[in-house]
């Protein structure tokens, strides 16, 4: 029987309609105690089960990184004490979420699991009921999945690879470059290596997060760029560019992205393309960004490059040296 801690943070999996009489109202979150009452019994039969909430449940939507810190500190305090653990988070930012506790919680000797569901617990036909079961079991894998990982419609995926890619279907997650690291079928069928901690583990909940993620879109005036980077205090910028990393050459976008450089904020590009890699060397629009020393997110998602930047920034043992090092297993290697 393996102990385990469940760390209730909101999200679909334990929400409810507004109005009780109205199944048209929208869904809002119940607290922990509420969400108990609608976990069946079996659960507590199979494993040994502790509960943590965070002060508020809430709809991911409203999650931020201070909240990221402060579940990676709730596990870090609890980590010696439990064989695993499961995050129930709603899925809207659990790819965010879930990739700040990749980076945050170092050497990782036991799993840390997050899961939720497209329809909550309490309704008809919901996946709530088998993606926590599939958790607990994931996270009863102890020493075997030293990782963050995303449990969902039975696919066990790395969590600093994996984007949200579907609103509705029950199949919601992915990862674009990577395969799964395994299923829940009958049991758990680990295919992929797993990461392995080099030394014992640390929490490192440092963030900068003022960091600003553009989209480009064709056509984007220079009034808009040079409004765009007066923002004060900005940590970094993640450029989400076009195809394998090219941008318009569009001399008033380069200066402002060349300003922010020289003035030591770091400037990353990621892809649109949600598969394959950032190369800023085929085309001349992408070398001109390489040229001024804009970083390549390579084959990240761009949630993982977000995070990466806002956590490398903020670590004074390491620096932006460290960006294309393969730290939690975020991109291919390089
Ligand atoms: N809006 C919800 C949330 O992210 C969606 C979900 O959980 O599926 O909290």
């Amino acid at each position: 029987m393996a102990k385990l801690l469940i760390l209730y943070t909101g999200g679909t999996i334990g929400m409810r309609t507004a109005s009780p009489s109205d199944p048209s109202s929208p869904l809002v979150p119940q607290d922990l105690n509420q969400l108990r009452q609608q976990l069946p019994k079996a659960y507590d039969a199979a494993h040994q089960l502790d509960f943590m909430s965070l002060p508020q449940a809430l709809d991911s939507s409203d999650i931020k990184p201070p909240d990221w810190q402060q579940m990676a500190k709730l596990l870090a305090k609890a980590y010696g004490h439990y064989e695993g653990f499961v995050v129930l988070h709603g899925t809207d930012t659990l790819a965010y979420s879930a990739t700040a506790l990749s980076f945050m919680l170092e050497n990782l000797h036991k799993p840390v699991v997050f899961t939720g569901s497209q329809l909550p617990l309490g309704f008809d036909n919901s996946d709530a009921a088998t993606n926590f079961n599939a958790a607990l079991e994931v996270a009863a894998l102890g020493a075997a999945l030293p990782e963050v990982v995303i449990v969902f419609a039975g696919n066990i995926w790395r969590a600093c690879r994996t984007r949200k890619q579907h609103t509705h279907a029950f199949d919601a997650f992915g990862s674009p470059n990577t395969p799964a690291l395994g299923q829940i079928t009958d049991g758990v069928d680990l295919q992929q290596a797993t990461i392995q901690p080099g030394a014992d583990f640390c929490l490192r909940p440092s963030l900068k997060s003022h960091v600003l993620h553009l989209a480009l879109t064709p056509g984007l005036s220079n009034a808009a760029w040079q409004h765009l980077f007066k923002m004060p205090d900005l940590d970094g910028v993640l450029i989400q560019s076009y195809g394998a990393g090219n941008a318009p050459m569009q001399p008033v976008f380069l200066a402002c992205l060349h300003e922010a450089i020289i003035a030591g904020i770091p400037v990353v590009n990621a892809s649109q393309c949600p598969h394959g890699h950032v190369d800023m060397h085929t085309y001349a629009t992408g070398r001109q960004l390489a040229d001024i020393g804009v970083l390549s997110a390579f084959d990240m998602t761009y949630e993982a490059a977000l995070i990466k930047l806002m956590w490398l920034s903020a670590q004074p043992h390491l620096s932006l040296a460290a960006w294309s090092d393969n730290l939690r297993g975020e991109l291919s290697q390089t």
